[in-house]
């Protein structure tokens, strides 16, 4: 990780227990950049962090959350709007920000906004959204920078190998491409 981050004043980081690291950073800058730049990956595993108390139990802080940015596609003209993207951002997870170099209102592929989700629930798929006239359409997206998850039940606490759910076979027909 200290090769990836590159921090500018060092870091130092112990194993606190198999799978739990403590990465201590020497300057608030470096911490920052990595807690506003991710999500990581190590080992194909997405590497949840969070910031500690400076006492208390360490192996008590809560690791649930990480922060995405996400690519919103085929979204009809007129729905490239904050306020669009502040209910897709709370519908996929938590919205967070919204992407205004990207989000243009010239013509865009797609709309790019970052969303906090908790790794414990499943990733959602897609979103019918409905129109003033009750026609509906299907939003579909896509993370960036998604390190490997289940595409049984859509956990990124475990990779399809390692699925009880799919070992016990309740395994449902939603697929994940
Ligand atoms: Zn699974």
């Amino acid at each position: 990780m200290a090769d990836i981050w590159k921090p500018k004043l060092g870091i130092n980081i112990k194993v606190l227990t198999p799978g739990l690291f403590l990465f201590q950073f020497y300057h608030k800058d470096d911490m920052k950049w990595m807690m506003n730049n991710g999500p990581w990956s190590f080992d194909n595993a997405i590497l949840v962090t969070n910031t500690i108390p400076a006492r208390g139990d360490l192996t008590k802080v809560p690791l649930n959350e990480v922060e995405f940015w996400i690519q919103i596609y085929d979204l009809p003209s007129g729905y490239m709007a904050e306020s669009v993207g502040k209910q897709l951002g709370n519908f996929f997870g938590s919205f967070v920000s919204y992407d205004l170099s990207n989000n243009t209102s010239n013509w865009h592929e797609y709309m790019r906004i970052k969303i906090k989700v908790d790794v414990h629930v499943p990733l959602k798929i897609n979103k019918k959204l409905y129109k003033k006239d009750k026609s509906d359409f299907m939003v579909n997206y896509k993370y960036e920078k998604l390190a490997d998850f289940c595409f049984v039940c859509g956990l990124l606490t475990h990779t399809e190998h390692f699925c009880k759910k799919k070992i016990s076979g309740e395994v449902d027909d939603s697929s994940w491409e």
